[in-house]
């Protein structure tokens, strides 16, 4: 049921403010309600400068005695404030004629700021200004999550406007209230209505728990904590729900097919894990319903030979497969193994594998788009090239992602909503994601919900596990005589050198003169360098070289990160390993202990000037010496730095969480879980509002 449009109206251009809280998504005045502080100030108490401690955030009152300009080192407005116990100076740095009308000598005024103790006395920065007077506020000064060009009172004024007009009716009916009622006394939480939290929360009065309300364990913060899982629970489950109305081809194994050729013609036998995932895909592929799943396996787990078997299902029920990867680099290897393994079985049915990259000839591309549009092309590899409009399917019915959390959510809604084909009329491709970066649990029933998840938990046999050791860069000499060993015997090494990401340049002058240093300390041996800047042509001739076993040492940047694959790696150095994620030094260290060699992964860091680690760089190292387990890694890491990297949502603007904490509210999760079926099933008019109250027009992206 659609409304009527609404009669045109002229535009009113919006304020700077206006937009925004429009970029915020503050549209409407249930947004306003649910836009809640991220902290409180106290501005209900008056301390006197002598009682206040240094580093406290205070509020003071007092007159002015001294106004000065001074010019040195930088212009800057210099105030001294006497309450009678002390003296304090006031400095700012950007000032106007009103702050120093205000701030006149003789004026008593009401300052709040942090207070920092010094040689020279007292003084506060910037500090909050107005003149004295007027009653001190009975509630604590809620401060809101805001941007550059949205000051904090005129949000604050609108959250307030929306507070009062908004509709906070209760939706969970009867039964969920129930049940949330029961969840929350294991955490012993009183349940409170949601107005009641809202207003709370926004407006906290003067005796309240601080802590409480800091670290959101206050009944308040469990009850929106409750009210955001669910709403997220139900628009993943009506994703789900919506995808199993949709139709997709059903695909087909049959005896003596392209199936069975394959994996007989496999250089190895596949591991249990391989078979079981390999199963629990096809099972998808022959029902009606689009797949929608996620092949999980560690660094070297051998998704690539299941995507490959995936494929031949495919193609062999008469039908095309995409498979898209993150770099070029990758891509061309999965391009080089799939020929080598398909090709030789698609070549007497007249089929062909294709290749699509953003830097290949203009000649070579007609002629696979071509092919793509024709039908020729069995199997289509390559990078984001794959989803761009001018690529034309004939009858596309599985499409495979690999290192899916490197692609935006848009880009996988891209994905889904060009690809098909004429042959496929309204229905969907079956899309099969893969990723070496376990989604931990928490997470994979929150953001994942709606996704099916297969996980390889089990290595090809023969290989030995990866030793970890973390050494300070001032063994640099060790690790040179060791790879020094190691390309002696025949072994190949990766020396990775960090990304700097604000400057790529200092980035490459780095890779450069380690380059040069490896190359005059490892005489006879072939070192080489790889950037993300170099041209395409450069990359594959050096990484030709690697992979053909004639280069021993390959320095690079961090774009072998993902997938590059030479068993005869046994050795990987990264240097300044403090810079790097969990998640990429676990996904760089895969690169080794591919083959039956034992392997190494060194972690070298240089300790800042102070001469120690930060805290998270050092929990990083130690997990990583630890455990070589890709999942207890992902919930480290997840620890560490929370869901963002994870989801590769900051770039794409998806919705994260914004109040639960996966981490740590586990037990509200399993009750969204469930009261979402539960609401779906019997109460689906609830539930849609929930969801529009909650995500409003952001919940398309949850479905990606
Ligand atoms: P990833 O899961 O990291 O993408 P790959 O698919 O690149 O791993 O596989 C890693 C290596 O293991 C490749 O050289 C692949 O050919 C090999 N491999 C995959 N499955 C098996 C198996 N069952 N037995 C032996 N080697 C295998
Ligand atoms: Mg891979």
């Amino acid at each position: 049921m659609s409304d009527p449009a609404p009669p045109a109206r002229p535009r009113k251009e919006l304020s700077a403010p206006q937009k925004a809280m429009h970029k915020l998504g503050l549209v409407r005045d249930i947004d306003l309600a649910l836009h809640l502080p991220l902290r409180y100030e106290d501005e209900t108490r008056i301390v006197s400068l002598r009682e206040a401690r240094d580093g406290e955030v205070v509020q003071v009152e007092g007159t002015v005695t001294r106004q000065d300009i001074q010019h040195r080192p930088r212009r800057q407005l210099l105030v001294t404030l006497d309450d009678g116990s002390d003296t304090c100076t006031l400095r700012f740095f950007s000032f106007y004629p009103a702050h120093q009308k205000t701030l006149a000598v003789g004026a008593r005024v009401r300052v709040r700021g942090e207070l920092r103790g010094g040689f020279l006395g007292k003084t506060m920065m910037h500090p909050a200004f107005h003149a004295a007077g007027g009653d001190l506020p009975d509630a604590l000064t809620p401060v809101y999550p805001t941007s550059a060009q949205l000051p904090q009172a005129y949000l604050r004024k609108a959250v307030l406007g929306g507070l009062q007009r908004a509709d906070l009716s209760e939706t969970l009916p009867a039964p969920v209230l129930e049940s949330l009622k029961a969840s929350l006394r294991g955490l012993r939480a009183p349940l409170m209505s949601l107005r009641q939290a809202v207003e709370y929360l926004h407006r906290p009065g003067p005796d309240v728990a601080l802590a409480a309300l800091e670290d959101r364990s206050h009944p308040a913060w469990q009850r929106l904590k409750a009210e955001e899982l669910l709403a997220q629970q139900l628009s993943q489950l009506q994703a789900k729900r919506e995808r199993d109305a949709l139709r997709a081809p059903a695909l087909q194994t049959r005896n003596g097919g392209l199936h069975e050729q394959l994996l007989a013609a496999l250089p190895f036998a596949l591991t249990a894990a391989q078979r079981r995932v390999g199963e629990e895909i096809a099972r998808d592929l022959v029902r009606q319903v689009p797949m929608h799943r996620l092949l999980q396996g560690d660094v070297g787990s051998g998704k690539t030979v299941v995507a490959a078997l995936a494929a031949a299902i495919a193609i062999d029920s008469g039908w095309q497969c995409a498979l898209m990867a993150p770099t070029e680099i990758l891509a061309e290897q999965h391009f080089a193994k799939l020929i080598g393994w398909l090709e030789p079985l698609l070549e007497p049915l007249g089929l062909r594998v294709a290749w699509l990259t953003g830097s290949q000839k203009k000649k070579q591309r007609t002629e696979m788009l071509e092919l793509i549009a024709s039908g020729a092309a069995a199997l289509v590899v390559g990078t984001h090239a794959v989803i761009q409009d001018q690529v034309q399917f004939r009858n596309l019915a599985l499409a495979i992602i690999d290192e899916q959390h490197r692609f935006g959510v848009a880009q996988r809604l891209a994905l889904r909503s060009k690809m098909g084909g004429p042959e496929l009329g309204a229905g969907e491709p079956h899309l099969l994601m893969m990723s070496a970066t376990p989604i931990p649990r928490t997470l994979a029933m929150s953001y994942y919900a709606d996704l099916d998840v297969s996980t390889i938990d089990e290595l090809p046999p023969g290989r030995t596990p990866i030793v970890t050791k973390v050494v300070s860069d001032s063994r640099r000499h060790e690790v040179i005589e060791r790879i020094r060993a190691q390309v002696a015997q025949g072994r190949q090494v990766y020396w990775v050198c960090p990304l700097i990401e604000e400057s790529e340049a200092i980035d490459l002058s780095n890779a450069t003169a380690t380059h040069a240093e490896l190359s005059g300390l490892l005489p006879g041996v072939l070192v080489g360098l790889l950037h993300s800047r170099m041209p395409v042509a450069e990359k594959k001739a050096v990484m030709g070289l690697f992979s053909g076993g004639q280069m021993g040492v390959l320095v690079s940047t961090t774009v072998i990160e993902v997938g590059v694959d030479v068993p005869n790696a046994s050795l990987m150095v990264i240097e300044h390993a403090e810079r790097f994620g969990l998640s990429q030094l676990h996904q760089l260290r895969g690169r080794v202990g591919r083959g039956a060699a034992a392997s190494a992964c060194v972690l070298m860091y240089a300790p800042h000037e102070g001469g120690r680690l930060g805290e998270t760089a050092r929990e990083r190292l130690k997990a990583m010496a630890e455990t070589n387990d890709g999942f207890e890694i992902a919930r480290r890491d997840l620890e560490i730095r929370g869901p963002g990297e994870f989801l590769g949502a900051r770039q794409s603007g998806a919705p994260l969480l914004r109040f639960a904490d996966l981490a740590t509210d586990t037990h509200l999760l399993e009750w969204a879980r469930q009261a979402a079926g539960h609401m779906l099933a019997d109460h689906s008019q609830a539930a849609e509002r929930h969801v529009s109250r909650w995500l409003g027009s952001r919940a398309d992206y949850l479905k990606a």
